[in-house]
């Protein structure tokens, strides 16, 4: 009798520490992923792309976000000394940062979390900072600007339906004039891109090209045609570093570029991708057609 009610009570526990566990996975008490936004400096209008960004996020019911404003160019150290953001508390951070290197120990906090299985999301000039950090590069993938050239690694596009993969020399990121363009479909069984539609007319936008980097574990997961490069660029990517996850969206210079379903569904995809390895976010039934671009409108 006594083995029987040890026995139960060992079950018990189990049982509470399995739902304790599960409260965890699924982000805060509300169950939602928890995001750390990053922002602070940008040669972009971050104050207004991060209330997009949070919008974008939240309106999917899935997600909760929380941010993390650097200290301005001009701050001195006592202030930098301030800012140390809790990544370990969050299930992804997403950063709309492009500025000032990081101080050292943020820096390490950062891989660490990453290595360590933290979830990552950089968004369109996210990719342009921080050229000289090893590991930053290397969990983007592809960057641009701030000097980045052949040393920095390949450049990465389709070519007659392949991927290229050019160690020729050069500068690394530019764009044309703002546009709409068409994203195209590279990875139909990915978790992120399956069920997308193989062609969706994305917002006024700048289409970056030439991008360049390690790109190692990289999986590029749709493309659109560069009128400068006239090939396939990457738009969409996600690099696997460490145990942890990221996403990589290009697109997003401005809040009208955000402001497009296509942008939205595809970065809660991303986003979720990056947080648990899986996708739960359905396609919005109003996903733009090849011809045809949808605006989201924020209330
Ligand atoms: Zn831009």
């Amino acid at each position: 009798m006594k083995n029987r009610i040890t026995l139960s009570l060992a079950v018990l526990l189990l049982a509470c520490l399995s739902i304790v566990g599960f409260a965890q996975k699924g982000g805060g008490d509300s169950g939602k992923l928890k995001v750390l936004l990053i922002d602070g400096q940008n040669n972009h209008k971050w104050r207004q792309t991060t209330p997009v960004l949070k919008h974008s996020l939240e309106s999917s019911g899935r997600f909760e976000v929380e941010i993390s404003t650097s200290p301005p160019k001009d701050a001195d150290k006592k202030e930098w000394k301030k800012w140390r953001p809790e990544f370990s508390k969050y299930d992804v951070v997403l950063s709309n940062y492009n500025g000032q290197l990081w101080p050292e120990r943020v820096r390490r906090d950062f891989i660490k979390y990453v290595k360590g299985g933290g979830g990552f999301v950089v968004v369109h000039a996210a990719d342009n900072a921080f050229a000289m950090w090893t590991e930053y590069n290397e969990m983007i993938g592809l960057g641009g600007w701030g000097a980045r050239n052949e040393k920095s690694g390949p450049y990465i596009y389709f070519k007659d339906g392949e991927l290229v993969k050019d160690t020729s020399k050069g500068r690394g990121g530019a764009h044309g004039p703002q546009r709409e363009f068409q994203v195209v479909n590279r990875a139909e069984t990915h978790p992120i891109t399956n069920g997308m539609v193989p062609t969706w007319l994305h917002a006024k936008d700048e289409l970056y090209d030439r991008l360049r980097g390690p790109a190692k574990n990289l999986t590029v997961l749709a493309t659109s045609l560069s009128e400068s490069t006239k090939r396939h660029e990457p738009m969409l990517m996600t690099v696997e570093y460490g145990k942890g996850r990221v996403f990589h969206s290009t697109l997003g210079h401005a809040d009208y570029s955000m402001k497009c379903r296509g942008f939205y569904a595809t970065l809660q995809r991303g986003t979720e991708w990056a947080a648990t390895g899986g996708v739960t976010i359905p396609w919005p039934d109003d996903m733009p057609t090849a011809d045809e671009v949808v605006p989201v409108t924020l209330n």
